[in-house]
Parts: C-alpha cells; structure tokens; sequence
C-alpha cells in the first residue's frame, strides 16, 4: 500500500537572514493511487514540503510515513520515490535511453534484458518510442518532458513527485500534457503529488486539491469542495478567475429574523436561515461573491442589488470580464458575451444568496 501520511511536518530553515518556517505542523494523508495537486502563492512551501517527501531536504519536526513506515531517515535513493522537476533534470550526454535506464541500473540488479523492457515499456507509454536513441539537446521542451516524466515511470516507484512539470512548455502543450499525465496516472495509478501554480492544472487534474499559504495548511478537498465550499478567505481568493470579489460589511438585523447586509454603498437582504447561521458571528463581515454568480440586470429588486461604474470591457470570446468600480473599489462580473455594457455607464448588479459566501472580517474563516 503506497499510502503517505505528513504528520504535524515541519521545516525550519536557519540562515544568516534569521529563521524561516517554510512549513508548520502540515498534516496529510494521501491514500494509495490518489493524485493530490499543491497549490498556493510563491514561498508558501510546496516545494519544500515536496522535498522533504522525497528525501532532498530534512525534516525539522513531524513524521512522514510510506505504506505506514516512517521514511524520516531514509536517504532518498532507499525510498520508494520518484521526482519529476520542473527543469528535467536529464544527463545531457546519455541518450534517451540512457538517461531512462540510469535510475534502474545504479539502484536494482535488474538485468540489462528487464531494464530495456521497462524502458520501452514507459518510452511506449509517453509516445517516445523514435526519440530512444537521441540526445536531450536534440528534443523539444515538451519532448524532454516526456523523457523526464518517462524515466520516472521505469523505476515504478511507490509515490510520484512532480515539481510544476509543465511550467517551461508553452499554454497549448501544456494543455495536452496535462491530459497526458492525467491518461497516465489513470493507467499506472501511482500516488501521486503534483505542485504547480496553475490553478487550472490543479482544478483539472486533482482528485483534491492541498491549499498552503505562509507555510500552513489551508484547506485540502476536491476541485469542487475548494470552490464552492471554500474554509476561509484565503482559498475563497486564491480559487477562482477572476477571483472572487469581497465586500465589508455589516449585518443589519430587522428583528424579525431576517437582515440586511449593509456596507458602504452596499446593502443586501438576506433571509432568517442565512440570519440564524450567523448568531454567535462578530458584527464585522466580509461578504464574498465570485464575478460569474453576478449578473447585470436593470430591474434587479432594490434590496437585492447594487450600482456600480463600468471600467473596462475584457471580451475573452465566450465571455466578458467586466471591471467596475464600486465605491472606488474594483469589482469584477464575467457575463455571457452579449451582455456588454458601455465604459463609465454604470450598471445594477444582483446575485442570488445562495451563491454568498460571508467571512468573519477579523479571522476569513468562512461563516456561511
Ligand atoms: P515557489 O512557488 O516560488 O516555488 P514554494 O511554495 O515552492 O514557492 P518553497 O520553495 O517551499 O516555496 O519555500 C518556502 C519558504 O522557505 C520560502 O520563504 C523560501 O524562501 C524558504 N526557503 C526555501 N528553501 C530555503 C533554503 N534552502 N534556505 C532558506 N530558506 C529557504
């Protein structure tokens, strides 16, 4: 069983600039064939998190265990591990095959008949098949993706590494790679942790999504949990695109169970039921609405709806991204192409409440 447990995971690094927790008490479990993808800004500590796994970097704290056996001590060429990075990381001067029977030929006895069959076995796999024979300089970017990717699959490893894989190919390889690994993984079925900071490769290929910010555990779930159901303000922002849009306010109740969600130029009824979850909440709130739950409507019940400027029209085809100005803060709708409002006209929104998130303005934890 290729289970991974991170239990309370912690990496300090001390350097002549002072101390840096790159990572705090992370806790995770990944069950065996899952594909688990880290996200989170630059410096959050994916990479790290990922090189403790792997054995590259040490582990100030905590525990993590493969198939229920701490593998804290184990150097990284005795855990059952493979990396994919984001550079490739091939010899230049072995052939494709070379390169694909390295790992095997320094780390088993396998014999040179077994290590060929995996080599072509996995160079089949990647549609590398013609390239076996030639230099990496002599491949493309994606083509050298392949190979790095292909000579981690020889060596059938336990858990698959892979550190932002795709992020030197251009946006139409990188697509098709993303189906590829994704064909692959669902074929080999190997655990699997994914860092990338693109969040639609994360939301594409994940079957949960691990969320870091400053080193801590944000929220880990399916694609769909993190974007509907998202635990705080912090995933509520950085989930999206264009990102969801926040409102201070305040809740104005009527005494008769409902209220009205009131900020500066702002005000939104909502109903008893969204009223009774916040009755131990704090008075200050923040209203979350994602651009694609607003709609730009003329007749818009008053209590339901808000006026705001037209900045810019972005028209991205199918779409438009519409950014207003609402009492000099931006905020941003993504409407079907023929809604396209004039520049400085300005507009009525609404939204439905279903579709509100509200966060405690001092915590972001999510409220409702
Ligand atoms: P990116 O997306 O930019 O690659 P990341 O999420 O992978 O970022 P890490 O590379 O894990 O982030 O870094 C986490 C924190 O640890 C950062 O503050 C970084 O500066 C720090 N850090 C990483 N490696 C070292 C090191 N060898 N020495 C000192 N600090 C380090």
């Amino acid at each position: 069983m290729a289970q991974l447990e991170l239990d309370k995971v912690t990496k300090v690094f001390d350097d002549s600039s002072g101390t840096i927790v790159a990572v705090e008490e992370l806790d995770l479990d990944i069950d065996d064939g899952e594909f688990v993808v880290f996200v989170g800004p630059s410096g959050c500590g994916k990479s790290t998190t990922l090189r403790m796994v792997s054995g590259l970097e040490t582990i100030t704290d905590g525990e993590i265990r493969l198939g229920g056996e701490r593998i804290n001590e184990q150097s990284p060429k005795d855990r059952d591990i493979a990396m994919v990075f984001q550079s490739y990381a091939l010899y230049p001067h072995k052939t494709v095959r070379g390169n694909m029977a390295y790992g095997l030929q320094l780390s088993t006895d396998l014999d040179d008949q077994e290590i060929n069959r995996r080599v072509e076995e996995a160079a089949d796999m990647m549609g590398i098949e013609d390239l076996l024979d030639k230099k990496p300089a002599s491949l493309s970017g994606g083509q050298q993706q392949r190979v790095a990717t292909g000579r981690a699959i020889v060596r059938e490893p336990a858990v698959f590494l892979f550190d932002e894989p795709l992020s030197n190919l251009d946006a139409k390889l990188r697509k098709h790679m993303r189906t590829e690994l994704a064909r692959i993984h669902s074929e080999v079925g190997i655990t699997t942790i994914y860092v990338t900071h693109d969040q639609e490769e994360a939301m594409t290929m994940a079957d949960r999504i691990v969320i870091l910010n400053d080193g801590r555990l944000q929220q880990v779930g399916t694609p769909k949990e993190v974007y509907y159901e998202p635990n705080n303000r912090f995933v509520a922002d950085f989930i999206g695109s264009p990102s969801m849009n926040f409102l201070d306010v305040k809740l104005d109740r009527d005494g008769t169970g409902s209220g009205t969600l009131v900020g500066d130029e702002v005000s939104y009824k909502v109903s008893d039921g969204m009223v009774g979850n916040l009755d131990d909440a704090s008075s200050d709130l923040v209203l979350g609405v994602r651009p694609e739950n607003i709609r730009i409507e003329a007749g818009a019940p008053p209590e339901k709806s808000i006026e705001a400027t037209v900045d810019v029209v972005e028209v991205i085809g199918s779409d438009n991204f519409i950014y207003l100005d609402l009492a000099g803060q931006e905020f941003r709708v993504r409407t079907p192409s023929e809604i396209e409002p004039e520049e400085d006209e300005t507009v009525t929104l609404t939204f439905d409440e279903e579709n509100v998130h509200l966060f405690d303005a001092r915590t972001g934890d999510a409220l409702v």
